[in-house]
């Protein structure tokens, strides 16, 4: 994270269709950064279904999530894209030369002339845990998402939660951490069975903690945590004492930061045209689950439709001196050899 970067589109989004906007865009000779808050690429698909079959993607006749966005990865790698993940967009300025800036919550800027949002739902963001007075603590020693694992370097943590974030984040922690002790309300996970087998042998190894209780309270100030309150049957109430802890109560889809970059909206999405799928603002594109039109469907093939004349849009400002020359991907000789590569 952090730095500046310059390049042709900015796509705010690293779902299916931000992903397949880098091979639209490559094919015009443009290059592209993604941005998404998500640690991982494949938006919606990567987080809410990776293992669900999805049956009208065309000519596949089923894949999951989780393997369509591995195709994409592969189908777009030789355009180079960058990524830039675990960091949301939160602002958008035009500089003099004409060019947008975006900047994300930790600090990086990445200059371009065109911006392409392909922000689904919208940006994913933890759900806030429902313990009083968390939000004191929010930040400096709680944590939703672990964006370095240093943060947790020799802590004694707590962490909540029952899904595979909960899980996953034990296995990863407990080498690094002082100690890692696991609280969730039931007995049984919502994760993948392997982790969930994984940590309980850590528990039995007495490697980590396991608790089943409901957290009840934090104690701590001057946003130090010192201890979680639990309340577990048959035990009563008593506290776990932490330094950190993280929580991980599943995600929602908000429209966030980009609801204040100056593009009409229409119903809590992006008013686009249908012809190259550009916003209210010269050089604002938006394709995908956030772009509305009449009789706009939700579908990953519409998105990819938008993707290829967004590109088309794009490259006039991307090279406003060059002429688009239009062709099929089966002739363009220069394309094939850069695939062979
Ligand atoms: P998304 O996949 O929503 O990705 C957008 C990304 O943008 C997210 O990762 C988000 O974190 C990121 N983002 C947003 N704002 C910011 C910001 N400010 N900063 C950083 N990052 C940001 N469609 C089909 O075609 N066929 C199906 O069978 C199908 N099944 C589905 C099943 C389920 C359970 C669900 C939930 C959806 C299904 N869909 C299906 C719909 C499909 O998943 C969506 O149409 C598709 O994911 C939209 O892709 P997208 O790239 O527009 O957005």
């Amino acid at each position: 994270p952090g730095g500046a970067h310059e390049t042709d589109v900015i796509i705010i989004g690293a779902g299916p269709c931000g992903l397949f906007a880098v091979f639209e865009l490559g094919l015009l000779g443009a290059k592209a950064h993604l941005i998404d808050i998500l640690d991982k690429p494949g938006g919606q698909c990567a987080e809410l279904y990776p293992e669900k079959p999805i049956l009208d993607i065309p000519a596949i006749k089923s894949i999951t999530g989780e393997d369509l966005t591995q195709k994409l990865l592969e189908q777009i790698a030789p355009f180079e894209p960058k990524f830039h993940l675990s960091e949301m967009a939160v602002s958008l300025d035009k500089g003099e030369d004409g060019r947008w800036l975006i900047e994300t919550d930790l600090g990086t800027r990445v200059t371009a002339p065109v911006i392409c949002i392909a922000a689904g739902g919208g940006s994913f963001q933890p759900k806030k845990p429902p313990i009083p007075g968390v939000e004191d603590f929010e930040g400096e020693t709680v944590f939703y998402a672990v964006r370095k694992r240093e943060t947790f370097k020799d802590k004694d943590i707590v962490i909540a939660g029952g899904g595979d974030s909960a899980l996953d984040w034990t296995l990863n922690l407990e080498p690094v951490a002082r100690s890692v002790t696991l609280i969730h309300r039931r007995p049984d996970f919502r994760a993948a069975p392997d982790s969930v087998e994984r940590m309980r042998a850590l528990a039995n190894e007495e490697k980590i903690d396991f608790h089943v209780a409901q957290i009840k309270g934090l104690k701590g100030s001057g946003g130090q945590i010192s201890a979680v309150t639990v309340e577990a049957e048959g035990k009563g109430r008593y506290d776990i004492p932490c330094e950190a802890m993280l929580a991980f109560y599943g995600l929602t889809m908000k429209l966030g930061p980009i609801a204040e970059f100056g593009v009409n909206l229409a119903e809590n999405r992006i008013e686009v045209d249908t012809e190259k799928f550009e916003t209210s603002v010269p050089g604002i594109f938006c394709i995908g689950d956030m772009a509305w039109y009449p009789g706009k469907l939700k579908l990953i093939l519409s998105g990819f439709h938008e993707a290829a004349l967004m590109s088309h849009g794009a490259f006039h400002y991307a090279f406003p001196d060059k002429k688009l020359k239009f062709q099929h991907t089966t002739s363009a000789k220069g394309l094939q050899a850069q695939i062979a590569r």
